[in-house]
C-alpha cells in the first residue's frame, strides 16, 4: 500500500519511500512546558498522531521522537515570576502535558527528550559548527549562526536571499521572516535568566532554542531521518534554523519529508497564548465535553486547511459519536437467519474508501465519508432484519479497523455509554468520562475537581471495578 504526503520542502504531493528498512523515524516538535497547552497546541499533536496512526495502519512501525521545551525564554520568565525552581515549575506542565495526550488517545512517542538533560549535546553539534566555520562568538558573548556561510539557508520557507542585508543578528528565540538574521545557538549567562545557566566552551550560558531539537534528533534518529512535522507557524524560523544547523554539521541531507499543520483559528484569528483567545484541553473538559468528542473535531478537518474551532463542530461530533454508539449496539443485538448478499461488497468498499482517504495525504474527509457509508449501510441491513450475528460482528470488526486510526470510537464501552445517556445528560456524561481517564491517568486532583463537577449538575458517580461507573441522580 503506497502513501502520499505534502512535502513542505518541495510544496508537492510526493510518494512515502522510507529512507532505510527499519522503523520510520519521525521528529515532532514538542511543546513549550510552561503552560497548559490549548487546543491549538493540540491540533498539531493531533496531526501528527493521524500521521503516525496512518503509517501504522500501512504497516510501518513507527520511531517517534517528541522533545519537550524546558528551557527557553518563556520557560525561565515564567518560573522566575512566580519565585520557583526552573524544574520544578517545568514538571508541573510536563506531567499535565502527558496526562492531556492520554485524555486525547494520542500514541506515545517512543522517546520524549527533554532540553536540559541534552546539553553536552547541543554544546557537541555548536563545536562542530566552528569546525565548519559556520558559528562565531560576537562580542555580546553570545553564539551565533552565520547564515551567509550556509548557501542551503531559506530553501524550507522558500527565502529569497538576494536582497537581503548580511551580517544582522538575532538573539530572540522568535522572529518573524521579514527579519532573517544570524540566529543564537548559545546565548551568554544575563541578569533575567537568573541561576539557569551551563558552563560552555564560549562561557557560561544556555542553549537558543532551534539547537535542541537539531541535537535530539540526531541522537536518537540518525543524522538523516524520513519525516519531521510541526505547526506551520515552526516552518519559520524553526525548522529553517534546524535545517540550517543540522545540514551545516553533518553536510549532507538531514530530513527527508517535512509536514506542517495549519492552524487552529478562533473567529478567524489563531488560537495563541499571546492573543489570549485559547481554550486549554481542561476547560473544555470542565464545560461538558469529553476527550472523545474534542479527539473528533480536531481530526476532522485536513490538516493542511484552518480549523475554526466552534463548540457547534463539539456538537456534531457528539451526535457522529452517539450514532456510532447506537449502531454497535444494535449491531451486538442482530441474529438474522441469514446475510443481505452484498454485505461483503460493502465491506471491501468501505475498507477500500476508507484507505484511500488516509493514504492520500492523510485525506481524512474521504475516510470519514467511507465511515458515514457504512454506518447508513449498517442501519439500513438492520432495519431489514438482513444481518446474521456473524455478519454484524464484522461491521462491528471494520469500525474497530477505522477506530486504529480515529482512536476515538472505543466499541468496546459503547453500550455502557448509551445506557449511562438514557439516565443522564450528555454533557455530564462526558465528565463522567473525563474522570474515568483523569484516574486512568492517576491525575487525582483532576477527577476529585471532576466529580465535584458532576454533583454540582444533580448527579453521582459510583465507581465499579475494573474503571467502569454508573450515574446516579443526586
Ligand atoms: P509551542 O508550545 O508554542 O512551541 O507550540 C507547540 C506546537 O503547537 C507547535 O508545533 C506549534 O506550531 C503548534 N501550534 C501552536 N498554536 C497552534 C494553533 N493555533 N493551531 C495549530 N497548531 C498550533
Ligand atoms: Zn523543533
Amino acid at each position: 500500500m503506497s502513501l502520499r504526503f505534502f512535502n513542505t520542502l518541495s510544496r508537492r504531493s510526493e510518494e512515502f519511500v522510507p529512507l532505510a528498512a527499519g522503523p520510520v523515524r519521525m521528529y515532532t516538535c514538542g511543546p513549550t512546558v510552561y503552560n497548559f497547552a490549548h487546543i491549538g497546541n493540540f491540533r498539531a499533536y493531533m496531526f501528527e498522531d493521524l500521521l503516525r496512526r496512518t503509517l501504522e495502519y500501512a504497516g510501518y512501525e513507527v520511531k517517534q521522537v517528541m522533545n519537550l521545551t524546558d528551557v527557553d525564554d518563556k520557560t525561565i520568565r515564567d518560573s522566575r515570576a512566580c519565585g520557583m525552581k526552573l524544574t520544578d515549575f517545568t514538571r508541573q506542565y510536563k506531567d499535565a502535558f502527558f496526562a492531556d495526550l492520554k485524555t486525547l488517545s494520542i500514541e506515545p512517542a517512543e522517546v520524549y527528550p527533554a532540553a536540559t538533560d541534552h546539553i553536552p549535546e547541543m554544546i557537541a553539534l555548536i563545536e562542530r559548527l566552528f569546525e565548519k566555520n559556520l558559528a562565531y562568538q560576537s562580542a555580546d558573548g553570545c553564539v551565533y549562526f552565520s547564515i551567509d556561510r550556509f548557501p542551503g539557508y531559506g530553501k524550507l520557507a522558500h527565502i529569497d536571499r538576494e536582497n537581503q542585508i548580511s551580517g544582522v543578528r538575532i538573539r530572540n528565540d522568535e522572529y518573524d521572516k521579514d527579519a532573517v538574521a544570524d540566529f543564537a545557538l548559545w546565548k551568554a549567562r544575563d541578569e533575567a535568566d537568573g541561576d539557569v545557566w551551563w558552563d560552555s566552551p564560549w562561557g557560561p550560558g544556555r542553549p537558543g532554542w532551534h539547537i535542541e531539537c537539531s541535537a535530539m534528533s540526531m541522537k536518537y534518529l540518525g543524522e538523516s531521518f524520513d519525516i519531521h512535522t510541526g505547526g506551520i507557524d515552526n516552518m519559520f524560523p524553526h525548522h529553517e534554523d534546524e535545517i540550517a544547523q543540522s545540514e551545516g554539521a553533518t553536510g549532507h541531507e538531514w530530513v527527508r519529508y517535512w509536514l506542517h499543520c495549519a492552524h487552529l483559528m478562533v473567529n478567524g484569528e489563531k488560537m495563541s497564548k499571546s492573543l489570549g483567545n485559547f481554550y486549554t484541553l481542561r476547560d473544555l473538559l470542565a464545560r461538558g465535553w469529553s476527550g472523545r468528542e474534542i479527539r473528533m473535531v480536531l481530526l476532522g478537518t485536513h490538516y493542511r486547511k484552518k480549523l475554526n474551532f466552534t463548540f457547534d463542530a463539539l456538537e456534531q461530533a457528539r451526535e457522529t459519536l452517539k450514532r456510532i454508539d447506537g449502531t454497535v449496539v444494535r449491531l451486538r443485538q442482530a441474529g438474522a437467519a441469514a446475510d443481505a448478499p452484498e454485505l461483503a461488497e460493502i465491506l471491501r468498499i468501505a475498507d477500500e474508501d476508507f484507505l484511500n482517504g488516509i493514504s492520500d495525504d492523510l485525506n481524512i474527509s474521504g475516510s470519514t465519508a467511507a465511515l458515514f457509508e457504512l454506518l447508513k449501510a449498517a442501519n439500513r441491513l438492520l432495519d431489514a432484519n438482513a444481518l446474521s450475528a456473524a455478519g454484524a460482528a464484522a461491521i462491528v470488526d471494520m469500525l474497530a479497523k477505522f477506530d486504529r486510526i480515529f482512536g476515538c470510537f472505543d466499541v468496546e464501552h459503547a453500550a455502557e455509554r448509551v445506557a449511562a445517556d438514557e439516565s443522564a445528560p450528555a454533557d455530564v456524561t462526558a465528565l463522567a468520562e473525563a474522570r474515568a481517564a483523569a484516574r486512568k491517568a492517576r491525575d487525582f486532583a483532576e477527577s476529585d475537581r471532576l466529580r465535584d463537577a458532576i454533583r454540582e449538575k444533580g448527579y453521582v458517580i459510583e465507581d465499579a471495578p475494573g474503571g467502569a461507573w454508573r450515574l446516579k441522580k443526586a
